[in-house]
C-alpha cells in the first residue's frame, strides 16, 4: 500500500479498486457482434487475462457494434455478460458508458453483469486533475444531422417505443440503421466526424476540468491543449479490430498505451 496519492482514491462512487494493485484500464469502440468471432474472442481474453489484473476497468462506448434491448440473448451475448460477470466478481470494477451504437444498454445488462453504468460525461480524478470521461460524439459538433439524430434517438419515448416491438423487429431496424449510418459516414469529410475544439474547452470548462478521455473518433492521440490560463490533456482511445486492440492504462501516476494482442494459441478467424 505504498505511492498512494488522495487522488489515487476511488474517483467514482461504486468504483473500488481492487486493493494493491490500484491500476486503472480504458477502452472503447470495440464493435463486438456476432460477425466477429476474433474480435470476441480478443476481448474474451482481455478480460480473463489483462483487465483482471486491474482494479478498474473503464469501458466508455459501443462495446458493442449494435444493441437492441438487454432481451437479446443471442450469441454471443450471453458469453460477453458472463466474462464480464466473472470480471466484476473477481474483484475489478467495470464502469460502462453508452455509445452511439449501444446506446440503449441498460440496467438488466448491468445488474447481470456488475457493471456500473456510467453517464455520457463522468466527471472523475486522477492525482489531482478532474478528468472528463465522454464517448465522444457529442465533441462532433460539426456533424449536425448526427446531433440532430443523437436527440432524437436518446428520447425516452422513443427508446421506449422502440423497445416495446419484438426482438426481430428492432433487429431489422438495426442492420437498417446500419447499412444507412455506414453510407452517410462514407460521404462525409473526416474533419466533421473529429472532435471540434471548441467543444472540447467548452465541455471541459462547464465541469471545471483539464483532462478529457474519450473515443469514438478512432483517432487514438494524447492531444495538448491550451485552456487559456492553464494547460490540459486530451487522451483518445483506440478502436479495436480483429487482429489487435489498444488499452490506457493509469498507474503510479503514469499514462501509458498497451497493445492488446491475441493470445499466440487463439485460433484466428479464416481470411
Ligand atoms: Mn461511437
Amino acid at each position: 500500500m505504498t505511492g498512494y496519492s488522495p487522488g489515487d482514491r476511488p474517483p467514482v462512487k461504486g468504483l473500488d479498486p481492487r486493493p494493491g494493485s490500484p491500476e486503472t484500464l480504458f477502452i472503447s469502440d470495440l464493435h463486438l457482434s456476432a460477425e466477429r468471432p476474433a474480435a470476441i474472442a480478443l476481448f474474451l481474453d482481455f478480460l480473463a487475462e489483462r483487465a483482471a489484473r486491474a482494479s478498474r476497468l473503464y469501458i466508455l462506448g459501443d462495446l458493442f457494434d449494435v444493441w437492441i434491448g438487454d432481451d437479446d440473448d443471442t450469441p454471443p451475448y450471453p458469453e460477453i455478460r458472463a466474462a464480464l460477470g466473472r470480471l466484476t466478481r473477481g474483484g475489478t470494477a467495470c464502469g460502462l458508458m453508452r455509445g452511439n451504437r449501444d446506446l440503449l444498454l441498460g440496467r438488466a445488462f448491468c445488474r447481470e453483469t456488475g457493471c456500473d453504468l456510467l453517464r455520457d460525461l463522468t466527471l472523475t480524478e486522477f492525482d489531482g486533475v478532474k478528468t472528463l470521461l465522454m464517448h465522444g460524439d457529442l465533441l462532433c459538433t460539426d456533424d449536425v444531422d448526427y446531433l440532430r439524430f443523437r436527440r432524437w434517438v436518446r428520447n425516452p419515448l422513443v427508446m421506449r417505443l422502440f423497445l416495446w416491438r419484438s426482438l426481430a423487429s428492432r433487429r431489422a431496424i438495426a442492420d437498417d440503421y446500419r447499412r444507412k449510418s455506414r453510407a452517410a459516414k462514407a460521404g462525409k469529410s473526416s474533419q466533421i466526424m473529429d472532435a471540434n475544439p471548441v467543444a472540447v474547452a467548452g465541455y471541459l470548462a462547464r465541469f471545471g476540468a483539464t483532462r478529457l478521455i474519450h473515443g469514438h473518433t478512432h483517432r487514438p492521440a494524447d492531444h495538448a491543449l491550451a485552456l487559456g490560463e492553464t494547460s490540459g490533456q486530451r487522451l483518445v482511445l483506440a478502436e479495436w479490430t480483429d487482429t489487435g486492440g489498444e488499452v490506457l492504462t493509469h498507474r503510479d501516476g503514469t499514462w501509458q498505451r498497451e497493445a492488446v494482442r491475441p493470445l499466440p494459441d487463439q485460433p484466428r478467424s479464416a481470411g
